[in-house]
């Protein structure tokens, strides 16, 4: 029933989109402008400069009306040639995702894959990385394609060990990273960790709606893209960068959401990065402790490449998570991510990115624990109170 009004909020807890603070919401909402209008140069100016210190890069920073799928396809039309090789690591859905992608644009993935589900609950291992670089002495391969935070799994890999893979096995492939779900959310530094280009969206840790999407661009891959052969034009980085540089797009941008782009960039900035990087640790780390109080199963195997922006939650041997999630979603309004791919009703994914506080969590975790009771999901205790004891007992440095 279409005219149903469902009272209270709905808790968006899906690993994004992420719930769009109020504030940004608001600066959306003002009327659009002349992109070719100097009211608008001044706001892309000003945006272009701050959106740079996100990625941690000096470099240009692409902006797509596009969602995270579109900068995937300009990192690599931008930059590869048709039949080039390229090596892909499969972490999970995205991973998948984008190596086929690679495919179907005439390019040849090698995907690196670890035994069963393995792949699926670490990270990336770097040292298969560098032995696969290393027997490469051809040069053959000319990028290396990894996901930072792979939001089918929730693991975030250490992109910096990559790096160092690449430059031991002493190859010059470029280094391009999908951190679509970990960007403004996760510590990331595009320019010390020498990556080549870095993908990322908005609708996750920027917390605007999807609807743009960002290559930041080294110095290297910009070299690339003039030689690079696969078909481009709208994708184009040459006439984007230079038409930014006095705070312009070569077409039509979305100008309301960079009015609120803009916005997002002064609430993180404004807060810190480091302090928005330790508010979500501190929240993963409380939705950890309820699942272990749950007494159910993480899909990240390895502690130290937890995603700080979702937990994946294995539900029992014989139960659907689909119908666990179903129930939640009808019963208390709450949405929680779906198991994607190979994980397809095996697990559940919380959400806990963006505008989120203690209680949010406290509350998706009680939709999670009174769903999962209503569905005969043993339990072994109340998740809800470990996290709540969690939260008290490590309170952030600027909580009083
Ligand atoms: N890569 C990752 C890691 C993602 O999480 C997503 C979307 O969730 C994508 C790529 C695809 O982005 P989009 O759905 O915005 O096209």
């Amino acid at each position: 029933n279409l005219d149903f009004h469902a009272s209270g909020r709905h808790f968006l807890q899906i690993p994004g989109p992420s719930p769009v603070p109020d504030r940004i919401l608001r600066a959306m909402s003002l009327p659009t402008i002349d992109h070719r209008g100097p009211e608008f140069g001044a706001l892309g100016r000003e945006l272009l400069s701050k959106v740079r210190q996100v990625f941690k890069t000096e470099g240009p920073v692409v902006i797509y009306p596009a969602s995270g799928t579109g900068a995937w396809e300009a990192a690599l039309t931008n930059t590869l040639s048709p039949g080039d090789q390229v090596l892909m690591y499969e972490t999970g859905h995205f991973a998948t995702l984008w190596q086929k992608m690679a495919r179907r644009l005439g390019l040849e993935p090698e995907f690196l894959s670890l035994p069963g589900d393995e792949g699926w609950r670490l990270g990336v291992q770097a040292e298969m990385i560098e032995a696969r670089l290393k027997e490469d002495r051809e040069h053959a391969i000319k990028a290396v394609c990894v996901v930072h935070n792979e939001t089918s799994t929730g693991v975030t890999s250490d992109i910096a060990a990559v790096r160092r893979a690449i430059d031991a096995a002493g190859h010059p492939a470029l280094l391009m990273v999908d951190t679509i779900s970990g960007l403004a959310s996760a510590d990331y530094r595009h320019d010390e960790w020498g990556v080549d280009v870095t993908i990322s969206g908005s609708q996750k840790g920027l917390m605007l709606p999807p609807g743009i999407s960002f290559n930041a661009v080294s110095d290297k891959a910009l070299s690339a893209s003039r030689q690079a052969k696969l078909p481009k034009s709208f994708w184009a980085w040459d006439e984007i960068v230079e038409a930014n540089k006095t705070g312009y797009w070569p077409y039509t941008p979305n100008t309301n959401l960079l009015y609120g782009l803009n916005e997002a960039l002064d609430m993180l900035l404004g807060e810190g990065l480091d302090h928005v990087f330790a508010r979500h640790q501190r929240w993963a780390a409380g939705v950890r402790t309820a699942v272990e109080a749950w007494g159910l199963e993480i899909q990240c195997r390895d502690p130290k490449v937890y995603s700080p922006v979702l937990t994946g939650v294995i539900m029992p041997e014989g139960v659907d998570a689909d119908e666990v999630r179903r129930l939640i979603y009808e019963r208390f309004d709450l949405s929680l991510g779906m198991g994607l791919g190979k994980a397809k009703g095996r697990m559940f994914r919380i959400g806990h990115l963006g505008d989120c506080n203690d209680l949010t969590l406290i509350a998706t975790l009680g939709g999670c624990e009174a769903g999962m009771k209503l569905t005969g999901v043993p339990l072994k205790g109340s998740g809800v109170l470990a996290a709540l004891e969690y939260f008290a007992n490590h309170p952030l440095d600027t909580d009083r």
